[in-house]
């Protein structure tokens, strides 16, 4: 029977979708056991599309409301579905490994012997996944980079979706947690964190609820969040989410742990796998040639140029502003790139766009 569940289980990973979906192989299996019971992964497998009450659940998976409400709240407190609470009613729904399950798994930040086998597994997982893949060179960026604001030259056209602080004011609850990526890092071989920092993940809305309510990270405030981002603009970490614009959390990310800009940065044009829409302008007559944005460039873009000044392969360049903000002498600003195509507006035209570039 768990056999058979777990078979079905992979094939309902592979449904869901998204960067790592289920995969036939024994890795997988060794993971799933790890994370789900085999009652848990008999409710996954039946989940039905979308959010859904608890009786509604029942119903679906052919078993008693008492045996599966509990069922589901122990699920979503493991992060192995999420929920969301609709008037008096908790919905529940089953999302991807990533964005979601992996993720979840690491947000609290513990440092336990589970936290550690997850680490491994997870990791022994995707590695076996990338092996497997073809590449995808030309599919539709499915995350993007936000460009910091302070750094955009004065006179451009600022749209809503640049705006980090504009999503800061206008959505509530806002939550955040211990980044992931460099947790998850941490969990397998302490030794390989790069020393940014790590409470720096933040979520808006609908998922901040989700992570406050399952004790997956921290309420904050408006004031706190900007302090946040100043902290990681500091740090040279780069904003980077969903390629829509509307958007439930911004990572804050480093080069050398986060997946997105780690498959960028090996990649021989990483502005067309992310991107901004912004690019970096000198004033060469206040730069002093200290070479700090070339060091802080997570993408390898820059380079000191033969006159002395710093020059930048656009084909390289995500426009993240990170050389912007390191700057001393506040000598580069971020202009929007003319030519640049908006990102699509919800989770809909996403998928719909990263469907129609498949094809
Ligand atoms: S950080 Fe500023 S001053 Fe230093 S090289 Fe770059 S542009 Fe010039
Ligand atoms: S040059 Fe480097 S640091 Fe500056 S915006 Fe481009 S990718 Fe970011």
């Amino acid at each position: 029977m768990s056999k058979e569940v777990y078979a079905r289980l992979c094939v309902t990973m592979a449904k869901r979708g998204g960067m790592y979906p289920g995969m036939d192989i024994p890795e997988f299996y060794e993971l799933v056991q790890e994370l789900f019971t085999p009652q848990q992964a008999a409710i996954s497998n039946d989940l039905p599309r979308g959010f859904n009450s608890a009786d509604v659940i029942a119903a679906a998976v052919g078993q008693s409301l008492d045996e599966v409400a509990p069922a589901l709240e122990e699920m979503a407190d493991k992060g192995l579905c999420m929920s969301i609470k609709k008037g008096d009613t908790m919905r529940y729904a089953g999302p991807p490994f990533v964005p979601g399950i992996f993720e979840y798994q690491f947000m609290r930040g513990t440092d336990t012997e589970k936290d550690r086998k997850l680490a491994r597994l997870i990791r022994n997982y995707k590695e076996a996944v990338n092996k497997q893949s073809k590449p995808q060179p030309d599919r539709f960026p499915a995350m993007r980079v936000i460009t910091v604001n302070r750094t955009i030259k004065a006179g451009n056209t600022i749209h809503t979706y640049d705006q980090v602080k504009q999503y800061i004011e206008n959505m509530e609850p806002l939550a955040v947690s211990t980044c992931y990526c460099r947790h998850q890092a941490k969990l397998i071989d302490a030794s390989s964190h790069c020393g940014k920092p790590d409470d720096v993940c933040l979520q808006f809305g609908h998922g901040a609820q989700f992570v406050i309510d399952r004790d997956m990270g921290r309420q904050i405030d408006k004031d706190e969040a900007l302090s946040i981002l100043d902290r990681a603009e500091e740090a040279g970490l780069v904003h980077c989410t969903n390629n829509r614009q509307e958007i439930d959390f911004l990572c804050n990310c480093c080069a050398c742990h986060c997946v997105i800009l780690k498959d960028a940065l090996a990649h021989p044009k990483p502005g067309l796998a992310v991107n901004s829409g912004f690019m970096p302008v000198w004033n060469f007559e206040l730069c002093t040639a200290c070479e700090t944005c070339i060091e802080r460039c997570p993408m390898e873009a820059l380079n000191m140029g033969s006159d002395d000044v710093p020059q930048v392969n656009l084909e390289r360049c995500i426009g993240c502003g990170v050389c912007a903000t390191g700057c001393p002498e506040t000598a580069i600003e971020m202009q929007a790139k003319q030519d640049f195509i908006a990102p699509p507006e919800t989770r809909r035209d996403l998928k719909a766009a990263i469907k129609a570039r498949v094809k």
